[in-house]
């Protein structure tokens, strides 16, 4: 398989001084790279009988469309607070400094739907879990998680415990 983590650029000092960011847009710019990353994606949830994907704002939404369309269900967005032109629910959760919100149509799942999560990269799990609360608000099922990156030893897949979670790549 191509090595989809040299693809990724690392970029120092990014949003602030001590981070690093890793930047997914060179893999995806890589036609290989694109096609590997969906490739494998798809291969991981097609038996799962998903009916609805959920990309979270803004990273997500590169990958869930086209993860919706291949596995036969619906995509449904998580957006930041007030971007959702319709009826929504939120949640509001907490970062390393103040807090954060997610909102989502009220109607977007129905009661049983079969859903999963898609984001770039799972760090503290703080975004992801805040999405699976709006999921188990509206009577969905949380299936599981994909994510492309998931950074080791921050706590995000303990706190997904319980969940199928599932990471292309981990770094330590
Ligand atoms: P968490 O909530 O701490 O798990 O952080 C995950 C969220 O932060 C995701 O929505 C990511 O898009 C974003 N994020 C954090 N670090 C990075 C990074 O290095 N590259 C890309 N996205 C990041």
């Amino acid at each position: 398989m191509t090595d989809i983590l040299s693809l990724i650029r690392q970029v120092p000092n990014y949003p602030k001084e001590g981070i690093l960011f890793y930047d997914i847009t060179t893999a995806l710019e890589d036609p290989i790279g694109l096609k590997t990353i969906m490739d494998t994606f798809i291969a991981q949830f097609k038996d799962q009988k998903i009916d609805k994907v959920i990309g979270t704002e803004a990273r997500g939404f590169i990958f869930a469309p086209t993860l919706a369309y291949a596995l036969g269900a619906g995509f449904v967005p998580v957006r930041k607070p007030n971007k959702l032109p319709s009826v929504t629910i939120g949640v509001n959760y907490a970062l390393e400094y103040g807090t954060d919100r997610l909102e989502i149509h009220a109607d977007a799942i129905q009661a049983g739907e079969r859903v999963l999560i898609v984001d770039d990269l799972l760090a503290t799990g703080g975004t992801a879990h805040a999405v699976t609360q709006l999921v188990s608000q509206l009577g969905g099922e949380t299936v599981g998680f994909g994510f492309l990156l998931e950074l080791d030893g921050l706590g995000g897949r303990e706190k997904l415990a319980g969940f199928d979670c599932y990471s292309m790549i981990t770094v330590p």
